[in-house]
């Protein structure tokens, strides 16, 4: 196996939306387009990164790419004659120190994502075929669970706008919502608490009152204190879980978060690293009965470094069942389904063209089925192949 060619290009995923934390309208994402050489023929894999971290066209031309390029073909090759991205993998991670993950880890994902597509096509099946015999034994599950996450703030968006919103991710065949709470960048907690309090109850109401169909997410705004202010007027509803309430690097603070709120808690879609993730299972305080893995493979190095974390997770007492990967793309749905993991995150309106599924793939009851298409499937996303055709040249 050999790197023919590495193509990359910047797109933007730009929108008016915010969470507590960051607004959207700068966004950006790299894409890349890696063609592949063997044996079996030639294949072009692509690649971009999740949303929420920006584009790193820099990163992939001074470093990754080039590295890439002169990876040895031997390296690339398993015994079988198949495709290793882990051989690649290696190659773009030369001369790359321990820790300080940064950014690296983005460029590093585009490209690996890349890889995989690549591999999967040149032997002419789904990612999540070749991953369930690669690493399962052959067992895929048959469909993931997905969750319909939403819920921004927008200007001008009121409570009517968040409930119509809700209506339609479940007209879709969603039957678990997710909502951003922790206020608008900007608007003091002492507001936010009470706003959001009605909000969730709004929704609760079209959910039947029922807590374990909704999700809210804080994306990282708390320090402990409203951390645990949220926790106690979150806990009687009883909700799917808690995301993201803390700094996500910081650990101690979660383990007493998890001492003082029994319902799930959700982290994990900020730590980039097999090591980082160590250190949430480590020092975290969560519990593995419960609480929620959001580590998303297209933003931390990919899937060979999220393989290691499933292996870390299993030394741990950890069920890849706990793992639910930010970002709604794809590629995660590939690992849900091929590796066994407990769903994927799903934005059926935003982040568009890069989140959401095959275009006729319907949600059924909370669940989504793959489709047969070689590699990831982006052939079957035309919006998003539109793109990448473009960039294939
Ligand atoms: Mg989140």
């Amino acid at each position: 196996m050999r790197i023919v060619e590495v193509k990359q290009g910047v797109a933007p995923i730009r929108s008016d939306i915010a969470n507590a934390y960051i607004d959207f309208s700068a966004m950006t994402a790299s894409i890349v387009a890696v063609t592949v050489e063997g044996d079996a023929g030639r294949a072009t894999g692509f690649g971009f990164n999740s949303n929420g971290r920006y584009a790193q066209p820099g990163l992939l031309a001074e470093r990754f790419v080039p590295r890439l390029l002169s990876a040895d073909p031997a390296a690339l090759t398993l015994p079988d004659g198949t495709l290793n991205p882990a051989g690649g993998w290696a190659a773009m991670m030369k001369n790359e120190k321990p820790g300080g993950h940064g950014e690296r880890s983005v460029a590093v994902g585009v490209l690996d994502m890349a890889l995989w597509d690549a591999a999967a096509k040149l032997e002419g099946k789904p990612l999540w075929r070749l991953l369930a015999d690669r690493y399962r034994g052959g067992t895929a599950d048959e469909a993931a669970w997905v969750y319909a996450a939403g819920g921004y703030y927008y200007p001008g968006k009121g409570i009517d706008g968040l409930l119509e919103e809700m209506k339609r991710y479940l007209g879709l065949g969603y039957s678990t919502v997710k909502m951003k709470i922790g206020g608008s960048p900007g608007v003091p907690l002492k507001d936010a608490l009470p706003e959001d309090l009605r909000r969730i109850e709004a929704v609760l109401d079209l959910l039947d009152g029922d807590g374990s169909r909704l999700a809210v997410d804080v994306n990282g705004r708390f320090g402990l204190h409203a951390a645990l202010a949220y926790a106690a007027a979150l806990e009687p509803f009883g909700l799917r879980w808690y995301e993201e309430p803390l700094d996500p690097v910081d650990y101690a603070t979660h383990a007493t978060l998890a001492e003082h709120y029994a319902p799930p808690i959700a982290t994990g879609e900020n730590l980039f690293s097999m090591v980082d993730c160590r250190n949430l299972i480590r020092h975290g305080g969560l519990r593995p009965d419960r609480d929620i893995l959001q580590f998303d493979p297209a933003l931390s190095y990919g899937l060979v470094e999220y393989l290691r974390t499933l292996a870390m997770l299993e030394a741990h007492g950890w069920s890849p069942r706990r793992c639910v990967p930010h970002g709604g793309h794809q590629f995660a749905l590939n690992i849900a389904v091929g590796l066994g993991l407990g769903g994927n995150e799903s934005y059926p309106e935003v982040f568009a063209p890069f989140g959401g599924f095959a275009d006729d793939v319907p949600v059924v009851d909370g669940r989504v089925r793959m489709p047969d298409a070689p590699g990831i499937g982006f052939e079957a996303k035309s919006a998003l192949y539109a793109v990448f055709k473009d960039l294939a040249g």
